[in-house]
């Protein structure tokens, strides 16, 4: 299945996506896709709704605008340098285990939304990354159990901005949490339709060049180790989000002088089976 939240910012309700394509509203089967939702069946019961009911729901306008696809999790738990070609265009050597920051919920916005370059910034990026949603409370879980916590994935763009991140003192947080910077969707598609989250094309590009492509086959630490490491260090709760990296490509990777989004720029991004997403950039906020 693949989960939709459509509406006004902060009124989304929740949707799914048909096979056929065509959107249709669930918010009469299901409150929303948060929490309570996952942890409590709500995956099992959409999925009786969606055969006996949804042909027969409301189909939205294409037009609709979409949100994102998972009502405001716990946390987003980001993954860095987790692309062997990824730390070494950053300069940095291959991790011996996962790299984690934390990037603020109040980060998240639609998967079509405008992405807007904080106040005093300078350095904005991308990075495209496969995100992994969880379906129910993880603590200090095996490896080998790890993928029965995955309710499903979700295409992410973790925007930052470098100079915050990089050149201001302390952590990573600061250039990662603005407002704007974590675009999420188009839709979750729940773990039944990736069987192999290891073996999608994940790609990224700026007013239409290529910039970003790989496959999640080149990921460091795969999804089983980075939900089960996550889990030993803090408890993951449904629909709690972990970005799981991002490959080479980015603009702060470019020699011999780093290529920064700029106003106007047209970003697009996408892995296969977890659709695509676009952002303009706006001037500073
Ligand atoms: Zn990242």
């Amino acid at each position: 299945m693949k989960l939709i939240r459509f509406g006004e910012p902060r009124r989304e309700r929740p949707g799914l996506q048909l096979p056929s394509g065509i959107r249709v509203d669930a918010s009469g089967a299901v409150g929303d896709y948060d929490e309570a939702f996952f942890e409590d069946g709500g995956v099992d019961r959409l999925r009786r709704w969606e055969a006996e009911a949804a042909p027969r729901a409301p189909a939205l306008p294409p037009a609709m605008r979409l949100g994102p696809p998972i009502a405001r999790p716990g946390k987003i738990v980001c993954v860095g340098l987790n692309y062997r070609d990824h730390a070494a265009e950053s300069g940095m050597d291959i991790p011996k285990e996962p790299v984690l920051f934390l990037k603020a919920t109040s980060a998240i916005v639609g998967p079509d939304d405008a992405v807007v370059i904080p106040r005093g910034g300078s350095k904005l990026d991308y990075e495209v990354e496969l995100g992994v949603v969880i379906g129910r409370r993880a603590s200090y879980l095996e490896p080998e159990r790890a993928m029965s916590h995955v309710a499903g994935y979700v295409l992410m763009n973790d925007y930052s901005e470098r100079a915050f991140q990089l050149e201001r003192a302390g952590q990573w947080v600061k250039g990662k949490s603005c407002d704007t910077f974590a675009p999420i969707g188009p839709f979750v598609a729940t773990a039944d339709e990736i069987p192999d989250p290891h073996r999608l094309t994940i790609w990224l590009a700026v007013n239409g060049v290529r910039r970003q492509d790989s496959s999640t086959m080149n990921m460091i630490f795969d999804v089983p180790t980075l939900v089960s490491y996550v889990s030993q260090f803090m408890t993951l709760r449904a629909g709690d989000v972990i970005s799981t990296g991002t490959p080479p490509g980015v603009g702060f990777g470019v020699k011999p002088v780093p290529q920064y989004l700029r106003e106007g720029d047209i970003v697009t991004l996408g892995i296969d089976g977890l659709g695509a997403s676009c952002q303009k950039v706006l001037g500073s906020a």
